[in-house]
């Protein structure tokens, strides 16, 4: 038996954000001798690593906060490939990580000892069919490529997360991402159409249909979307275009609070029939945080208000989001619903004011620790959730500072806890666990999700038990235990 596979083992690099559960055991057997040779000579040179140079970036999250091992990277370079590296795991009772882009937030994607299976050669776009309004793609291609093959044929691919350039539709596919598009178009779950994948046993999951109906039964594609690859690896998906919109119109709003941004929000959609884009809060805080750690980086309004909401109306007609805005704003600035408006003048102030809400978490990063939380609830209590929260907190830690951004259009809030300034960063973040629990229980006190977006991963599955119901488990365990009896796929994800 191989050194690195003797030494593989769970290794978890603690700081301010450390994950809630502790290490996740590696439940399975370390990787025998005849198993590497095997996979290493299916795949040929070009289709392993063992390299550390190699391996390091695929190792560390990109955040720096979770370091793993691996005894082996594969490379697959077809879904044949990937069946065959699995089926020889399966056999010998060897686990798997899947990796698409490795931005994952929650540790899913970083390997304890498993095996590490690349999705980044798995690289066709397959199908480009406008008349089906579909496209076929690999599950390595990158979100940005997706989009950019979905517009070669004047179509749209809405999903949109500053993280695209990187992230793969597999991995979009197994968190099931949300981001910036999904008031209008949905989470990923609503963009698959079908699905190839290989199961944990080897065998091929071929789902890779077109059809918007299709009512055969239970709909086996949507237990691999945010499985967190956990049920297989995901090889291929056909994925649902749209028209692109002919005008677009962006706009930074100034408001009171929450409430205010709620009620706005109820009358945009109700004014544009549904042509809200994005709907994005961000609070003083947050923008406080960027403008004094981002460089170039502007306030959009000329007053330090409390919240902003960064608005986007798009429309299939030219010329029709930006009138529905100047309508939208001028009456909600006449009734007193909102303090200030600014609506960009050209795509590059569109950019900017963006930019603004997309370096949230960066801008946050050298205030200190902080307790991260990516929650929703209903959207008609958000503004309560972030009131309840926010008071709560305080009176449990005095002098955090709250960073409370995102997608309020979806009812979901990056709700953030940053230390007191001048506070201890480690001690601070050493109370995540019982300043995360008073979030959480308010959260679930408003039947709202402790993981909106960013799945479970290893960071949040331990404590997800605790919200989640015993027969939900009972049923998420049943479905697992039927496709990978040996929990060789991601076992210290879920549950
Ligand atoms: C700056 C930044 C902004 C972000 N913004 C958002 C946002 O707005 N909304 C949002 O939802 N997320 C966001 N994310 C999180 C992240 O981008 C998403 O979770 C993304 O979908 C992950 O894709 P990936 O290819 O990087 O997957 P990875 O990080 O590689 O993997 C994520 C999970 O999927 C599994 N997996 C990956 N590929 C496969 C496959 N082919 N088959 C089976 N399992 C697989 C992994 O095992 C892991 O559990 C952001 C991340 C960053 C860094």
């Amino acid at each position: 038996m191989p050194d690195d596979a003797n030494t593989a083992r769970t290794k978890m690099m603690r700081d301010d954000t450390s994950p809630v559960g502790g290490e996740t055991p590696n439940m399975t057997a370390p990787l025998p001798a005849d198993v590497l040779s095997h996979l290493k000579a299916v795949l040929g040179p070009d289709g392993w690593s063992q390299e550390p140079a190699r391996l390091e970036p695929k190792l560390v999250e990109w955040r720096g906060r979770w370091r793993g091992e691996t005894p082996l990277l594969v490379l697959p370079r077809s879904t044949a490939e990937v069946a065959t590296v699995v089926g020889i795991c399966h056999e010998a009772g060897v686990a798997i990580t899947p990796q698409g882009g490795n931005t994952g937030l929650v540790g899913g994607q970083v390997p304890h000892g498993e095996i590490l299976l690349s999705t980044e050669k798995l690289r066709t776009v397959r199908d480009i069919a406008p008349m089906d309004d579909v496209l076929v793609v690999e599950a390595g291609v990158t979100l940005l490529e997706a989009q950019q093959a979905a517009a070669s044929v004047d179509r749209l691919f809405p999903l949109s997360l500053a993280a695209e350039g990187t992230a793969t539709v597999g991995g979009n596919i197994s968190t099931n991402a949300g981001g910036t598009a999904v008031l209008r178009y949905g989470v990923m779950r609503d963009l698959v159409l079908g699905l190839e994948a290989v199961l944990p046993d080897g065998r091929l999951f071929d789902g890779l249909k077109r059809l918007r109906k299709d009512n055969t039964g239970y709909d086996l594609k949507q237990l691999l979307i945010g499985a967190e690859g956990t049920l297989g690896v995901i090889t291929a998906a056909s994925l649902k275009l749209f028209p692109v919109m002919r005008s677009r119109a962006t706009a930074v709003v100034g408001l009171e609070s929450p409430h205010c941004a709620v009620e706005l929000l109820m009358r945009a959609k109700a004014e544009t029939g549904g042509g809200v884009d994005a709907f994005e809060l961000m609070g003083r805080q947050g923008v406080a945080n960027v403008l004094k750690h981002i460089p170039g980086a502007r306030d959009p309004l000329p007053q330090p208000y409390p919240w902003i909401v960064l608005i986007e109306l798009a429309s299939g007609e030219p010329g029709a989001a930006e009138a529905g805005m100047e309508r939208l704003l001028g009456a909600a600035l006449e009734d007193g619903l909102i303090l200030d408006a600014a609506l960009a003048q050209n795509a590059q102030q569109a950019k900017d004011f963006w930019r603004v809400r997309e370096d949230q978490s960066a801008g946050q990063k050298p205030e200190g620790a902080a307790w991260k939380h990516d929650v929703s609830v209903p959207v008609s209590k958000i503004a309560a959730f972030i009131e309840e929260a926010t008071a709560a907190v305080e009176r449990f830690h005095p002098g955090v500072r709250v960073v409370a951004f995102g997608h309020v259009g979806d009812g979901n809030v990056h709700y953030d806890v940053l230390q007191p300034i001048g506070a201890d960063g480690p001690a601070f973040g050493a109370l995540r666990d019982e300043g995360s629990r008073i979030v959480h229980d308010i959260v679930a006190r408003y039947e709202g999700s402790i993981s909106a977006e960013h799945g479970l991963g290893r960071m949040k599955s331990a404590e997800a038990l605790t919200y989640k119901s015993p027969v939900q488990v009972a049923m998420m365990r049943a479905v697992r235990d039927a496709l990978d009896p040996k929990r060789i796929m991601n076992p210290g994800v879920l549950f």
